[in-house]
């Protein structure tokens, strides 16, 4: 396994701000691919990250990782199907985003569909903490930082 690096703002704003593409899962029966996916959640706790989407280490795919609740979980392709009503404020950082935190708004309950690491659908709904975590991540597909979400 490796450490990838972790692209930053300002310098690669232009690439973190992209849309990103779709992730093919026939990828997942390439070995370097897997290894790719084993990658992403092993640079994101060796930089004491709670999340890394693939953008951030300058891969323009819909894969994030996430820790929530001390698990780490692969969402390939996540779309928010559902988000509550009620939102909560909270501060943030990310890794693309050196030194700076800020509050931002988020929904307190949410439910993801994506496919798992092995190609699995799934459907999970996650509250406070795991729930903002993902709303952050799924954010870096669509190009968009948590800076652009400051309450003022
Ligand atoms: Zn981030």
């Amino acid at each position: 396994m490796a450490r990838l690096s972790i692209i930053t703002i300002p310098k690669n704003e232009e690439f973190l701000r992209q849309v990103a593409k779709d992730f093919d899962l026939n990828l997942l029966n390439d070995p370097s691919w897997q290894s790719f996916i084993r990658d992403l959640t092993e640079t994101m706790y060796a930089a004491d990250g709670v999340g890394l989407a693939a953008p951030q280490i300058g891969q323009s795919l819909r894969l994030i990782a996430v820790d929530l609740e001390g698990e780490a979980q692969i969402m390939i392709n996540p779309k928010i199907t559902k988000k509550s009503w009620r939102q909560a404020t909270a501060e943030e950082g990310c890794l693309s985003v050196p030194k700076f935190y800020g509050p931002v708004k988020r929904h307190k309950k949410i439910t993801v569909e994506f496919f798992d690491a092995q190609g699995r659908p799934q459907k999970k709904s996650y509250r406070d903490i795991s729930a903002r975590i993902v709303q952050h991540e799924t954010d870096h597909l669509d190009g968009v930082l948590f800076i652009d979400k400051l309450v003022k």
